[in-house]
């Protein structure tokens, strides 16, 4: 038998083609799809014009798990349920919408979970019509796509997720933001982005080993969903370095307050296999459209902001300023220059007294390290230091800053303390208790006369290391303090354990502790009676105002340092004081702290009707500020100040006099993670774009153009100079 599809020289195909096409009647074509539907490759369903379900090959209703009359009218969308697959969303049509054009579908996979497990089935089908054209409903065709669809989504899981955390990766985190942000610019809404780093992550894997590190990992992502939410979309898009992206967020209050949860919630300490572990975070905000229109430029900023934080001292946020830019490159600067310092004799060392809190004299001195740049002057430590931990310089800075504080000391009339500062980097190295020993025998001075200053972040990564290293630096006869107490990693729980004679309460708790609401004079009392209780001495850093000397001595600190009793002067001035027998300090400076109010001098923007005036930031706290530069202002004037970068702050001038008047803010600013002030929200570049100019991210010209275009001929102030 040849068949239908041999082919005969002898022209009797047609023929005979038409034969067995004629023979194939309806019984046979019966049995012909009865035996496709049993056969699995593929079944058939058909639904009534309102939508509802009315045949479904037996085989599909037994792979569902129920008898077909279970499922037997119920409606199309509620069996073929839409897959939740993000990367679809958009791009093909809901099955609800086709159904409802009446349409042909398209194959399209959907999803069945009648509650015996899901299947997922491509389905496709066409509308059927009555010879008037109405429309019957649909037949159509299904197939059990469940293993083919399960593998694409993990594969897909796999390339756009984190195999480790299960956050989105890089890729995925990149395509989402560069989405949101094309979208976003249509629409006009804004994005926000942060950019969150481990601090010392890299320890905590090199001592405790990969697996601990990728535990840690999982459970750091794991507290940053807990802190942020599901209306964020969270990445880890580097080995310890995490994204999140935050549509419609645009409000530095709101995002600030986040950026400190995360920070706090992830300093807290981690329990991995039994093992104790603690890590810090630093975070960099940035804002679409302000920092930033596209995806590359909004990220820089974010970065930007990162670097600025963790150079700020560990575990604190900041947010994207144009400023930021030009201090990348003054880093770059620092950090060329920083390696010929000690060759070029450029760094000094200072010396701080600390005195006795019942009598006021001077019990031991704060070696402060100086540089004196030959172009720049002088650079605080608080700049050149995390660039020198960063390049790996510090461990010769610090033992030049050892060698030269005992060599130094040494020679001083009387039996004075000095205290150097470690860095947590140079604590780390394998050589740093045979450094103090070798600057110890080399210049001969009495290891009491030596105390280290060591902050919290050594404890980070492996402890037990600490512990060891503290007491052999006991056994060399040292003393050891505990530095900026309370800022970093705060846990009591290895106070008990190491073997510290004094602890210092970092300034941030000294500062304002008297004014009211504020816990700070309840945290130093708390910390006083533990060092107490572990026969520890107390410093309280920073007092520079009478009413807080009143209060850190009331709460029993044993001794005092900063500006009320002198500042960190050259080792020539200490030797004048020791020779002369002056030990006793005299509290000077103001009576009494005022809140948050920073003394400033720079040029901002004034807008008073359809007017710009430069004028003078004197100082400016939360709810107010202080300007100069502007004649006779009434009391009770409305303005507008332009603080720059597009803040500007509604105000109302309280007080005038001359040239200088107070005006309280009607929103009161918020911190900017650094000691600095800003706007909750700023002009938006969609604003400037309706004023006809090109939308790209803050500048000051177009802002400056938009607050005070009109100007008119006859303006209300005279603007005289200050100089
Ligand atoms: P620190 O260890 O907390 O040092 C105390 C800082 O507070 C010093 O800043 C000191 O000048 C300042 N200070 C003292 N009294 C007052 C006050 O009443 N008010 C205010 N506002 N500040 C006061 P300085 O000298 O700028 O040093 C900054 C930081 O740089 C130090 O903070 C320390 O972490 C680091 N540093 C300084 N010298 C060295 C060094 O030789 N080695 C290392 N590793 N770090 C150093
Ligand atoms: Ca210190
Ligand atoms: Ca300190």
């Amino acid at each position: 038998m040849g068949g239908l599809f041999s082919r005969r020289k002898n022209s009797g195909v047609d023929a005979e083609a038409k034969a067995a096409l004629r023979s194939f009647d309806h019984a046979s074509r019966a049995s012909l799809l009865q035996s496709l539907e049993k056969s699995d490759l593929g079944w058939f369903w058909a639904s009534d014009a309102e939508g509802r379900l009315v045949y479904l090959s037996d085989p599909a209703a037994q792979r569902i798990g129920r008898p077909f009359s279970d499922i037997n009218g119920r409606s199309i969308t509620e069996v073929f349920q839409p897959v939740e697959n993000s990367e679809d969303r958009g791009t093909q049509r809901p099955l609800k919408f086709q159904l409802a054009a009446r349409n042909s579908i398209k194959p399209v996979t959907v999803k069945l979970d009648m509650g015996e497990g899901q299947s997922w089935w491509e389905i496709a089908a066409v509308p059927q019509t009555d010879s008037e054209g109405g429309f019957m409903g649909y037949h159509g065709i299904a197939r059990d796509v469940s293993d083919t669809f399960q593998s694409a989504r993990d594969a897909e899981k796999l390339s756009r997720y984190d195999s480790l955390t299960g956050l989105s990766n890089r890729y995925r985190m990149s395509q989402q933001l560069g989405a949101t942000l094309t979208a976003f610019k249509v629409s006009k809404r804004s994005c926000a982005i942060m950019l969150i780093d481990l601090d010392r992550f890299k320890q905590v894997n090199d001592t405790m080993g990969h697996p601990a590190g990728d535990e840690l990992l999982k459970q750091v992502a794991g507290r940053l969903q807990r802190v942020l939410g599901d209306k964020v979309e969270i990445g880890r898009i580097g080995g310890d370095e995490f994204q999140v992206i935050m549509p419609d967020e645009d409000d530095r209050g709101v995002l600030g307050d986040l950026g400190q949860r995360v920070i706090q919630m992830v300093s807290q300490p981690y329990s991995i296999n039994g093992m104790r572990a603690v890590i810090g975070c630093s975070v960099g905000i940035a804002v679409a459209p302000f920092d930033g229109i596209e995806e590359e430029e909004l990220i820089k900023a974010a970065d930007l902001a990162l670097y600025s934080a963790k150079g700020g001292g560990r575990g604190q946020f900041r947010f994207y300023s144009s400023d930021l830019r030009d201090q990348a490159s003054h880093r770059h600067q620092i950090e060329a220059d920083l390696r010929d310092a000690i060759a070029r004799d450029e760094l000094q060392m200072h010396y701080q007294p600390i005195v006795d809190a019942k009598t006021h004299e001077v019990a031991c001195v704060e070696a402060l390290m100086r540089w004196n740049h030959t172009d720049r002057g002088m650079i605080s430590p608080a700049d050149f230091i995390p660039v020198a931990e960063e390049v790996g310089i510090i461990r010769e800075l610090g033992e030049w800053a050892l060698n030269e504080v005992c060599r130094t000391v040494q020679t001083w009339p009387g039996d004075i303390r000095a205290a150097v500062n470690v860095s947590a980097v140079q604590f780390a190295s394998e050589d740093f208790v045979e450094i103090v020993k070798r600057a110890l025998s080399t210049t001969g001075i009495k290891p009491s006369r030596v105390e280290l200053e060591i902050t919290e972040s050594v404890f980070v990564g492996d402890m037990e290391r600490a512990l060891r290293v503290f007491h052999e630096l006991k056994d060399l006869g040292v003393r050891l303090s505990l530095d900026d107490f309370g800022t970093g990693y705060s846990s009591l729980s290895y106070l008990r354990d190491a073997p510290f004679d004094k602890i210092k309460i970092d300034q941030s708790f000294v500062r304002g502790c008297t004014a009211e609401d504020n816990k700070n004079e309840a945290i130093i009392a708390a910390i006083v009676s533990l060092a107490t209780a572990l026969g520890m001495e107390t410093v309280a850093e920073g007092v520079e105002t009478k009413d807080e000397l009143a209060a850190v001595t009331s709460e029993g600190v044993s001794h005092l340092q900063g500006m009320l009793f002198s500042r960190a002067v050259p080792d020539a001035d200490i030797v004048a004081r020791l020779e002369a027998g002056e030990l006793h300090y005299v509290p000077r400076g103001p009576e009494k702290y005022r809140a948050e109010r920073r003394t400033e001098f720079r040029k901002i923007g004034l807008i008073h009707e359809n007017d710009r005036y430069n004028v003078f930031l004197r100082n400016i706290s939360k709810t107010g500020a202080k300007i100069e530069g502007l004649l006779e202002v009434p009391v009770g004037t409305d303005i507008v100040i332009d603080l720059g970068g597009g803040q500007l702050a509604v105000a109302k001038v309280r007080r005038s006099e001359g040239f200088s008047q107070g005006v309280e803010f009607e929103t009161p600013l918020i911190s900017d993670g650094a000691d600095g002030l800003c706007t909750r929200h700023r002009v938006s570049p969609y604003q400037i774009e309706a004023a006809g100019r090109p939308l790209r991210a803050l500048n000051d010209e177009a802002v400056a153009a938009i607050t005070g275009v009109m100007g008119s001929n006859t303006k209300a102030f005279v603007e005289v100079e200050i100089t």
